[in-house]
């Protein structure tokens, strides 16, 4: 199949990696020049499992896209708010055949793809798998994973099993899923609690795990959460969330990981995917009339850290 990644970081150059080892025609698009030229002249570096490797991947700049052949399926991967820009630069390769599959971590990510996108092509999911970037043109790639996925329009069911068919048969464990919004209100309560918290208290998942406040703020967040899913028809098992969040704490298995927040804003100065995350539960919370003031301060806090940094 032809498949372009628009969005080359660490999980796209996973993904990438994966479906061209599985005998897929892929094109990286990315928008960090140093990255895509790194790939470009080298090769994309990654050591998977132990193993160095070097494969050669076409990549453009997005920013350099053309019209041309229109691809058959888009896995987008960036940063959640690079979205829009990726999804303005790549439209010269979205025809009216092409599906287009959103892979990010946050909620509501539909909403920005829709102005691109007519809905009957718009693919939305969740995955497991990690991965980390070293560097311009370098990632590392370690454990294994897993894709649920489902379609926005109305009967595409089918559609969705096939894509998820075209990324088993390279190996990245893809299913269909019939309610992916439950799936992604509950990867994002991982994500709105260990995220934003890790990052403002300076620890990792088991730091954070040993504290004394630690359950209450990561059992209020996820009510937050809950709530607001509630409201748009997704009913969160809150006690089991709950209990998934709290298996991070375990030093013996993640605990001692330090989440993608805070390795992107302590460790990259980089900004964050705040405002997707308990941002978008405060967003919604307002929009809903729900009260969700523990979203709405770790946001603000997060900002605040953001630009305290000078975070870019
Ligand atoms: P990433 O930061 O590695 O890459 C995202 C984009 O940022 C890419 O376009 C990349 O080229 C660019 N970028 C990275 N470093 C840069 C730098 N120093 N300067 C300029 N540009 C830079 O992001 P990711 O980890 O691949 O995450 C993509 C999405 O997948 C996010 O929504 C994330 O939350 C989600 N996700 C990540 C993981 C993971 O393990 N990394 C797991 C599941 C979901």
């Amino acid at each position: 199949m032809k498949i372009t990644i628009a969005g080359a970081g660490a999980m796209g150059s996973r993904f990438g990696l994966m479906l061209h080892q599985g005998g897929n025609e892929v094109t990286l698009v990315d928008g960090w020049p140093a990255h895509v030229n790194a790939i470009k002249e080298h090769g994309l570096h990654a050591n998977l499992n132990g193993e160095e490797l070097t494969v050669q991947l076409p990549i453009e700049l997005q920013s350099e896209v053309k019209e041309g052949e229109k691809t058959e399926l888009i896995i987008l991967f960036t940063k959640a708010m690079q979205l829009d820009q990726m999804l303005q630069d790549i439209k010269p390769l979205i025809g009216a055949h092409t599906n287009v599959l959103c892979l990010l971590n946050g909620i509501g990510h539909e909403d920005i793809v829709e102005k691109y996108v007519p809905m009957e092509n718009i693919f939305i999911g969740n995955t497991m798998w990690t991965a980390g970037l070293e560097g311009a043109g370098k990632v590392k790639l370690f454990g294994n994973g897993s894709v649920e996925l489902q379609n926005l329009g109305k009967n595409q069911e089918q559609v969705a099993s096939d894509i998820a068919k075209v990324l088993s048969e390279s190996g990245l464990n893809a299913s269909y899923s019939s309610n992916i919004h439950y799936s992604i209100y509950r990867k994002a309560c991982v994500n709105g609690t260990m995220n934003g918290l890790c990052t403002l208290l300076d620890t990792n998942m088991a730091g954070l795990g040993e504290t004394h406040p630690a359950h209450e703020m990561v059992a209020t967040i996820v009510n937050e959460f809950a709530l607001v899913a509630n409201h748009e028809g997704v009913s969160l098992d809150v006690p089991e969330v709950i209990e998934h969040v709290e298996e991070c704490f375990d030093p013996t298995t993640i605990g001692k990981h330090y989440p993608s927040m805070y390795q992107d804003l302590m460790t990259n100065n980089r900004l964050t995917e705040i405002d997707y995350i308990n941002g978008a539960i405060s967003r919604k919370g307002k929009k809903y009339g729900l009260a969700t003031p523990y979203c709405n301060f770790l946001t603000q806090l997060i900002h605040s850290k953001e630009e305290i940094l000078k975070a870019k």
